[in-house]
């Protein structure tokens, strides 16, 4: 069986609305993805500098053949056709991020990818969407997702739609 995998989708420049949707089109392009489900968009305010736009969240819930590294390559494909550049700054403005959150309940620590990722506990642009398409997941620690939730500061969370 192919378990879920969560993506999380973040946006703070340029048409972030349509370049969340067009991301989630561009996975769902791939013959080797299936997206099962999109959440909500969210607006959140900004991680680490203040001195950017808010940004535009979902998170989406797809079914893949393709092992974690490859999906890593084409997320940070499709981050880059959407202009994604990185200055090194931490946590500066982008056009698109593109996370993946949990894959399956697979642990990976590797030079280039950590799953769970590692910023999940404490975003709520991140767990609040999650919790929305998987309001019953059980959470790397063993804990439920509810849980995971109500510990954590919902504080510049928005849901648009
Ligand atoms: P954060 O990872 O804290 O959300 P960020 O998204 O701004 O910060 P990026 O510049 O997008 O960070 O990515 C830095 C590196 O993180 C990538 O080059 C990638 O190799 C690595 N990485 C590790 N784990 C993951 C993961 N689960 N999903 C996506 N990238 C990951
Ligand atoms: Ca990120
Ligand atoms: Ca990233």
């Amino acid at each position: 069986m192919i378990e879920p995998v969560y993506i999380g989708l973040g946006s703070n420049l340029g048409d972030s609305e349509n370049t969340i949707s067009d991301a989630v089109n561009a996975l769902s392009e791939s013959a080797d993805i299936t997206i099962n489900a999109v959440s909500s968009l969210y607006k959140s305010a900004p991680m680490g500098p203040k001195n950017q736009p808010d940004y535009f969240n979902a998170v989406c819930e797809i079914s893949t053949s393709l092992d974690p590294i490859e999906l890593l390559d084409l997320c940070q494909n499709i981050e880059s056709t959407h202009g994604r550049e990185r200055k090194g700054e931490r946590w500066g403005p982008r056009t698109l991020d593109l996370d993946i959150l949990l894959y399956s309940t697979n642990t990976i620590n590797e030079e280039r990818l950590t799953i769970p990722h590692a910023g999940i506990a404490q975003r709520e642009f991140v767990l609040v969407p999650l919790f929305e398409l998987a309001p019953t997941l059980i959470m790397p620690d063993g804990r439920p997702i509810a849980k995971w939730v109500a510990d954590c500061s919902l504080d510049g969370l928005s849901r648009l739609r």
